[in-house]
């Protein structure tokens, strides 16, 4: 059980979610950290009075060191706050709510401190999944997943003394705003628009990603890396009302799901109580109300971002972080309206047939692998 979280990303939507969970737990909260939102940092440091707040930006430290000045926090900023936050001796859990790759070394060094790490930054994962889980296997740190399919599975796996009794993992995917759609009417679509997801509010990256279902691609990664299995035996079925948030297949036929409402708060509030439950506000879901439940077939052709997971998947070493990071560069870049949608999926395969894939990566070469996917789809 979590007593003091580290919270990293606590103006996101995750972060947001996870200090409402620890008014409701009433959980301390000893760090907080954040890019440049310094108004909303600012709320949050006065209500849970943490002994440490971080933000990215330089300047939006120095402005939030100005107004904390009659506090006791103390403000830091920049990727050594970030490190110093990961670690703090205070917090027995790190949850890691950043977006992107930038999660990696503070995650890595809470690991290296015995953190529980509740785990909401997937892109970690997914660019050194295998470096991650093998440090926390040796320092013995439990990672606890906070992405609602992950949790789903991870609920669905207590009780499972050895992953042989599994024969796949099955991830639910809403279909995101344009389930249904042909490549070509993708081509038109517009920011807006994929900012516009059916079931999740969650920050901008995630639901671009939860579009171009590059949000499963990433997850059928994460999912590997957690449960140790090759990418043939994790699967994605669309189920549009995000009900089921994921099954386990076993060996003998029988198929375990976690069912509820879509709530983030769910899977946080799980990740903080594990092995044991807390009661939660929120009305439980009726069965009888919720309506029928459907589960249909990916379309790749339209959607092919998933199928380059796949591919990255079984490629292996820095195949995935090279895909990560040419798609949160393309993603960027969609947002800033400077590609169309299809674009985000051809730049990626674009940074894939330019830098080559280094087997059994160092963190020196995923970071690098990192840097020159990026500049693969600058250059574009
Ligand atoms: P948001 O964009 O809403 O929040 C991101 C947080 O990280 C903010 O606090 C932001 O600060 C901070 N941040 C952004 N960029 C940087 C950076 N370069 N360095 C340091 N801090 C940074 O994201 P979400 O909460 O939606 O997602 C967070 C993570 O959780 C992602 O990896 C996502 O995939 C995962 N996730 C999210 C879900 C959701 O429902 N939202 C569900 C499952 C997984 P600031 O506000 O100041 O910019
Ligand atoms: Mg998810």
């Amino acid at each position: 059980m979590t007593h003091s979280i580290a919270l990293l990303g606590s103006t996101g939507s995750i972060g947001r979610q996870t200090l409402e969970v620890a008014r409701e737990l009433g959980l301390s909260v000893a760090v907080l950290t954040a890019r440049s939102q310094v108004d909303l940092m600012e709320r949050q440091v006065r209500e849970f009075c943490p002994r440490l707040a971080v933000m990215m930006d330089p300047d939006a430290a120095a402005e939030l060191r100005l107004r904390l000045s009659d506090t006791d926090t103390q403000v830091l900023s920049g990727a050594e706050g970030l490190l110093a936050a990961a670690t703090a001796h205070e917090a027995d859990t790190v949850v890691t709510a950043v977006v992107g790759s930038v999660g990696l070394a503070p995650t890595l060094a809470a690991i290296r401190q015995k953190k529980r790490i509740a785990l909401a930054n997937k892109e970690t994962l997914v660019c050194a999944g295998e470096l991650v889980m093998s440090e926390a296997r040796r320092c013995g740190a439990e990672i606890i997943p906070v992405d609602s399919e992950h949790s789903a599975i991870f609920q669905s796996l207590q009780g499972c003394r050895d992953m042989e009794q599994v024969r796949r993992l099955l991830l639910t995917c809403s279909g995101g705003p344009f389930f249904g759609k042909s490549r070509a009417e993708l081509n038109e679509v517009r920011p807006e628009d994929a900012l516009r997801h059916p079931n999740w509010s969650m920050g901008a990256k995630i639901t671009i990603d939860s579009a171009t279902l590059m949000n499963k691609g990433l997850e059928i990664i994460e999912a590997m890396r957690l449960y140790c299995l090759p990418v043939e035996q994790v699967d994605a079925v669309i189920h549009r009302q995000s009900i089921v948030h994921s099954l386990v297949e076993y060996r003998d036929g029988a198929m375990i799901a976690q069912l509820g409402t879509p709530d983030m708060k769910l899977p946080i509030r799980y990740a903080f109580t594990f092995p044991d439950r807390a009661p939660s506000p929120a009305p439980p879901l009726d069965l009888i109300t919720c309506g029928a439940l459907t589960f249909e077939k990916p379309d790749e052709d339209a959607f092919p971002c998933l199928k380059i997971a796949r591919q990255c998947g079984k490629t292996g070493g820095t195949a995935c972080a090279i895909m990560n990071a040419a798609n949160e560069e393309a993603v960027m870049a969609f947002l800033r309206r400077e590609i169309g949608f299809n674009d985000i999926s051809r730049r990626v395969e674009h940074a894939l047939s330019r830098v080559a894939v280094k087997y059994a990566p160092t963190l020196e070469d995923i970071l690098e692998a990192d840097r020159l996917a990026r500049a693969a789809v600058k250059d574009q």
